[in-house]
């Protein structure tokens, strides 16, 4: 079984940054960096037309630093592509970020020839506190309301340097059954499209792999990280549950509720700094899994 999801309005957001992109000299994609491949949306590169590119890979205070060294490096060999890892509420990295912008279009950046650039990315990525942090006020979520006028789109950072936001909204594509999983884990989907004590099996089935330490950490259901992988993931599940006491009338473990925890651990770093896809896992994926 898959996760499927066909979001609406796609067309009206290609068509939208096709026409912005014209004039763009860089375009910021933010992705998260504890899912970068999946959380990224493979239209972009198509729409980008050679523009030079910046990854930044947002929440990196939440994801596996190593890993993240792992997919900066990756990132690195593309073409006319720079990346960069940051926890955007920090304004330290987003400065770096103009430096980087400034590297890829050398030239650019004063009155008469005025740096622009597009920040693009999936909804909850975080390209409204980045925007906040480098405009520094609250410029960006303002409107992201029904009612509220529309949001502001172009953001005067210095003299001669623009930010613009996403025209529209970019929703991820899924193109292999993992991603839907862990753009779920990861809360970017709507809720009503997935299952959750699936997208929690899945994620709990993934940490025993690789983070078992981390989840003997959080959890304490068995004697060692070894004898806490060795579980089925049914049978971790139900021990976090009942350790949690997330519990039906009539003691038995309530399946829902404690997916619900595990899925919110996970989201808010609770189980610590874990990245659930690596650039050799997204290849076999692409390679052999099944493709949406
Ligand atoms: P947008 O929909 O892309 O504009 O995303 P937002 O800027 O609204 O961010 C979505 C959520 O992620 C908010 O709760 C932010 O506080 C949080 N967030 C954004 N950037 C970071 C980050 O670098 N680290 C962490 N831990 N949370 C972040």
């Amino acid at each position: 079984m898959s996760i499927q999801w066909f979001p609406g309005h796609m067309h009206l957001t290609r068509k939208a940054i096709g026409e912005r992109v014209k004039t763009i000299d860089v375009v910021i994609e933010m992705v998260d960096a504890r899912l970068p491949a999946s959380s990224a949306n493979p239209m972009l590169r198509e729409l980008l037309q050679h523009k030079p590119n910046l990854k930044v890979l947002n929440k990196a205070d939440l994801a596996d630093p190593e890993r993240t060294q792992q997919w900066l490096q990756w990132y690195g060999q593309q073409q006319q592509t720079r990346a960069v890892a940051m926890d955007s509420h920090h304004s330290a990295p987003a400065r770096a970020l103009i430096e980087a912008c400034q590297a890829l279009a050398p030239g650019r950046g004063s009155m008469d020839k005025p740096m622009r650039v597009l920040i693009c990315g999936i909804p909850n990525v975080g390209k409204s506190t980045l925007i906040n942090t480098m405009v520094g006020k609250r410029a960006a979520k303002a409107a992201n309301e029904p009612g509220v006028t529309r949001r502001e789109q172009r953001f005067a950072l210095q003299d001669g340097f623009y930010l613009f936001d996403t025209p529209g909204v970019l929703w991820p594509r899924i193109i292999v059954a993992q991603s839907g999983y862990n753009l779920a884990a990861a809360g970017s989907i709507g809720r009503n499209a997935f299952d959750d004590e699936l997208v929690a099996l899945e994620l709990l089935a993934y940490l025993q792999r690789h983070y078992a330490a981390l989840l003997l950490a959080r959890y304490a259901v068995a004697p060692s990280a070894d004898a806490l992988a060795q579980l089925p993931d049914h049978a971790l599940l139900e021990a976090i549950g009942r350790q949690r006491g997330a519990l039906l009338p009539g003691g038995r473990v309530n399946a829902q509720k404690t997916a619900e925890i595990i899925l919110q651990d996970f989201r808010s770093g609770a189980i610590g700094r874990v990245t659930i896809e690596t650039p050799a896992e997204f290849q076999a994926w692409q390679a052999t899994g099944e493709r949406l």
